[in-house]
Parts: structure tokens; C-alpha cells; sequence
């Protein structure tokens, strides 16, 4: 079997959501934006696929696909650990569009065997437990403007059959000055309006100095939150160490830092978190996550995953120690079950138990309206 061609486009839609000045994302006005889309094809017809608003389509179709043309998508090791060294020269070539790659690679070769990739990777569980991750705090009415907001927010979650929610608070340009003490207010009304059994975390602004993180990681003990990440800039190993040294509050990371499983090794090694962190999307794709997520496991660490991507839920349908689907982000003033328009329908429903079944289907399991996506590559 060998891959014949490789081609990344993108796919023009209307997008609700708005980025501010650090990159996080509010509701808006409607607008035309796009998404990146990679359709790599075999010698026997089987395609593989992936979708992002993050891929470098440039860089797939400039360097990717010319390296690949004639490879066998089954020695996939091989191809991802060739891309993962291109990378150091070729600086545009992101793990998001390495990610892209491989999650093509991955859907392929499910088609190709008909299974679902998380048996693929070995199949351990076939559903999971979602957390309702809230949108990033925001000035609007009837959005995420106040303490008050989260809590009422967060009880209509509950009501949805959610059992775990995690908050992201205010940050710059929303408020100029990020405020602790208005984010363990926020924290302290949204555990007051969802009662003890709900499980909770905080994902705040992430360069709050070591003392702003330690008052927070202390609060959030007392109020029986199972973990916060990201206080603090990555970069700083040291400020995790200090900060996990100091407080009882399980600490989560690292998240975007670079270096994909080798960070998460050293980070282990140095005692930086209790609860480690990857995913697909910011470390290179299943196949960076799968190594990370064993190497955790060998140290008796649980790894919980960032964002909603699809090759998340595969990778925690193959692995023991993945605890909650990252659902989200969620905000008062969006549906998050309407699928986008390039998908008939969405990939993670969640049952009224709070549970989100791992795609069944051979592949990745991306139901894509592939006439949509005809009518509306950009040319
Ligand atoms: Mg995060």
C-alpha cells in the first residue's frame, strides 16, 4: 500500500467566534473564515483525512506531501518521526500541522484495517467523561461577565447531565490587570451553585506570578477542585516545581509548551505536576500523545488531554489513565451541538449521563458533508 497523493485546501464557512488580542476565542459578529482540510490518498482508493483551523496548509502541500508521496501509511512511526526532525529547519512546520499528518495517516489506516483507531492503539475503554469546558471570561451581557455568570452557567451544565466542569477565567485585552482574587470569587459561586459532587477545575491566565498562583492553587484546595493548569508560563519549569512543592492542589501540565513528549518527560522528572497534559492538536498529532500518555502511566500519572479534538477521544479509548474528554469551549450565548458545516453531524454527542462514546465507525469517524466541502474549497 502506498500513498499517491497529498493535497491540503481550505474550506470557507461563516464563523461566529471572534479571537482576541492573546488568541482566545468570544462570540461575535458572523464573518467568512476557514479551515484548513488534508485529503491523503492511497494506491487502493483508501483516503484519510483532517480537518483544523490551526494546519499550514502551505506547508502540507510545500514539504509534507512531497516527502510522503510513495510511503507506506502503515510505517507510520517512520513518516512521523522523519516530519518530526524537519521540523527543527523548517520553521513554519508546526506540531498542528504535523498533527494534521498524522491524524490522516491514523484515519487511513483504521479504514484500511476496519477499526476504529482507538483499537488500533490498543482499546481500552469505549466511552469517557466529558468535563463542560467554559469559554475564556468576557465582557458581554448574557455571557461570561461576572462571577455570578459561571455560576449560573455552570448549573444549567449540570442540568445537561455534566459532572465535571472547568472554568477559564478573565485574562488581557478582556481585563487589562488578571485579578486572583476575582478568579477564586468566580470558582467559590460556581462550586456554591453545583454542590460537592461536581467535579471542577481552572484554567486561568497563564502568567500570573508564583505567589498569584500559590493564593489561587490554595483557595481551589479548600473548595475540593481536582486541578488547575496553566497559572504560570510554561517556560519556567522551575516556577511549576516551586508551585507544586507549595500547594496540595493537584497541578496539571504542561500544555503548550514545545517539545511534545520529551517536555512531559522532563517535567516528570523534575516533579512539575501530579496530572500531566498533551494533545493532539498542540503536541503532533495521537501518535506524540500515545508516548507521553504510556509515559505518565509508567510513573502512576494520569495525563487529562487538551481540547476537543477527535484524536483525543481516540487516544483515551486506548489508554488506561485518561480520566475526562475535554467538551467545549462552552459559552452561554452558543449551541455547541450543531455540527459545523463541513460535518453532517458531530463526532462527540454526550449522553444524559455526562458520557461521550468513542467513535465506532473504521477510522478516525469524521462524518464529513463532503458536498459542503466541494462547494466551498477556496480557490
Ligand atoms: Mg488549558
Amino acid at each position: 500500500m502506498k500513498i499517491v497523493s497529498a493535497k491540503a485546501e481550505y474550506i470557507r464557512y461563516q464563523s461566529r467566534m471572534v479571537r482576541d488580542g492573546e488568541g482566545h476565542s468570544h462570540p461575535g459578529k458572523p464573518h467568512e473564515a476557514k479551515v484548513g482540510f488534508l485529503t491523503i490518498v492511497c494506491d487502493d482508493g483508501t483516503e484519510g483525512h483532517a480537518v483544523d483551523g490551526n494546519m499550514l496548509v502551505d506547508v502540507l502541500n510545500r514539504v509534507v506531501a512531497p516527502a510522503i508521496i510513495g510511503e507506506d501509511p502503515f510505517m507510520h512511526e517512520h513518516i512521523w518521526q522523519r516530519m518530526r526532525t524537519w521540523q527543527r529547519l523548517h520553521s513554519d512546520f508546526t506540531d498542528r500541522t504535523l498533527c494534521a499528518l498524522d491524524l490522516a495517516l491514523w484515519d487511513i489506516c483504521g479504514k484500511k484495517c476496519g477499526v476504529p483507531v482507538y483499537k488500533l492503539l490498543g482499546g481500552y475503554k469505549d466511552k469517557v467523561p466529558a468535563y463542560g469546558s467554559i469559554m475564556v471570561g468576557d465582557d458581554i451581557k448574557g455571557g461570561l461577565d461576572t462571577p455570578e455568570a459561571y455560576a449560573e452557567f455552570a448549573k444549567k451544565l449540570v442540568a445537561k447531565g455534566y459532572k465535571a466542569i472547568k472554568l477559564h477565567t478573565w485574562m488581557p485585552p478582556i481585563i487589562p490587570n488578571p485579578d486572583p482574587k476575582l478568579d477564586v470569587k468566580a470558582c467559590q459561586m460556581v462550586r456554591d451553585a453545583v454542590g460537592p459532587d461536581i467535579a471542577l477545575m481552572l484554567d486561568p491566565y497563564h502568567d500570573y506570578t508564583r505567589e498569584q498562583a500559590l493564593y489561587i492553587a490554595d483557595a481551589l484546595y479548600e473548595l475540593g477542585f481536582l486541578w488547575m493548569e496553566e497559572p504560570m508560563d510554561e517556560h519556567s519549569m522551575s516556577s511549576y516545581v516551586w508551585l507544586n512543592s507549595h500547594t496540595r492542589l493537584p497541578i496539571c501540565g504542561p500544555e503548550t509548551v514545545e517539545g511534545k513528549n520529551r517536555t512531559r518527560a522532563d517535567w516528570i522528572a523534575a516533579g512539575a505536576s501530579d496530572i500531566g497534559r498533551a494533545g493532539t492538536e498542540v503536541t503532533g498529532g495521537i501518535t506524540s500523545v500515545m508516548k507521553s500518555a504510556h509515559l505518565y502511566e509508567s510513573f502512576g500519572m494520569n495525563i487529562e488531554l487538551h481540547g476537543n479534538t477527535i484524536g483525543n477521544l481516540h487516544v483515551l479509548g486506548a489508554i488506561p489513565n485518561g480520566e475526562y474528554f475535554e467538551r467545549g469551549l462552552l459559552h452561554p450565548l452558543l449551541d455547541y451541538e450543531t455540527p459545523k458545516p463541513w460535518f453532517k453531524s458531530i463526532y462527540d454527542p454526550m449522553d444524559e449521563n455526562g458520557f461521550v462514546s468513542i467513535p465506532s465507525v473504521p477510522g478516525l469517524g469524521w462524518d464529513f458533508d463532503y458536498d459542503y466541502i466541494k462547494d466551498n474549497i477556496v480557490v
